[in-house]
């Protein structure tokens, strides 16, 4: 009889405790304050076009990211709460990921661990030189593995064949970008969230190259009529198979001449693409 009575309050304090709260998707660990701060190298290529100058218009990018600080103006005096936080290096994941980037034919490297402010960095940066066999990335430039291999799938099973079906049969030789890791907001912002590819996740694709024929490049194409719309409709239309987010032109003016592609989480693994 006890027993009977004392199972269903068994069950609720159970489920009391175990049941997932309804709230946002949890942000990556925060990792322990780095004892120094180091500055991560910025890259010196600057973006081109990346996502400058319209705050409101790009909310999309890192929508369940965790709230920003305020600029503080002199970042170094005062040790701020990250805003975002790279994700800890699982290295088993990474293993694998290196594996699935080697059968590809991807020339890569890894790097020591980025940080920097506002909870910018990558605990596990690869500097990626080709993207898959015979497939540059110029400039070479540092992501997270994650993100890599998202770009190197997305090339082997879409662009590619997408030159391919082209009537000229073009071969795809490299892939030309604005930015890869870079630490700040979002649309270059002084305040807000911070972008995606502050933490590696994120790559905006400029232009495709190929072989005995002129580059790509990404522009608003809507309405043309033309081969290259439907290349760049093709391989945009793809990066949502393999990336979460997948912007460009006519998502907003700063998008006009990129795709911005990351490879963010969201709850129920929600893809924002457009
Ligand atoms: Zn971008």
């Amino acid at each position: 009889m006890h027993r009977l009575y004392a199972l269903p309050v068994l069950v609720a304090v159970l489920l009391g405790v175990t049941l997932p709260e309804d709230g946002p998707v949890p942000m990556p660990k925060p990792e322990p304050a780095p004892q120094a701060t180091q500055s991560a190298p910025v890259p010196a290529s600057k973006p081109a076009g990346d996502e400058v100058g319209t705050p409101s218009s790009d909310v999309s990018e890192t929508r369940n990211a965790a709230p920003a600080k305020q600029p503080t103006g002199d970042a170094e005096k005062t040790a701020e709460k990250p805003a975002i936080t790279a994700p800890d290096a699982d290295e088993v994941a990474l293993a694998h990921c290196e594996a699935e980037l080697r059968k590809l034919g991807a020339v890569f490297e890894r790097e020591e661990p980025l940080r920097g402010e506002n909870g910018c960095g990558i605990e596990a940066p690869y500097r990626l030189d080709q993207i898959i066999r015979n497939v540059a990335l110029s400039p070479s430039s540092q992501m997270r593995c994650e993100t890599a291999l998202a770009l190197a799938q997305w090339t082997d099973t879409v662009v590619v064949p997408a030159a391919e079906a082209l009537p000229e049969k073009i071969t795809l030789t490299g892939i030309s970008h604005g930015s890869t890791y870079i630490c700040r907001r979002r649309n270059n912002s002084a305040t807000g969230k911070m972008s995606q590819h502050a933490i590696g996740n994120a790559v905006d694709v400029m232009s495709f190259e190929f072989k005995g024929h002129d580059p790509i490049p990404v522009s608003p194409r809507a309405g043309d009529g033309t081969v290259e719309e439907a290349f760049q409709r093709a391989v945009r239309g793809g990066a949502c198979l393999h990336f979460t987010t997948v912007l460009g032109p006519g998502t907003n003016a700063s998008h006009a001449d990129h795709l911005h592609l990351d490879v963010i989480k969201r709850r129920g693994g929600y893809r924002l693409c457009e």
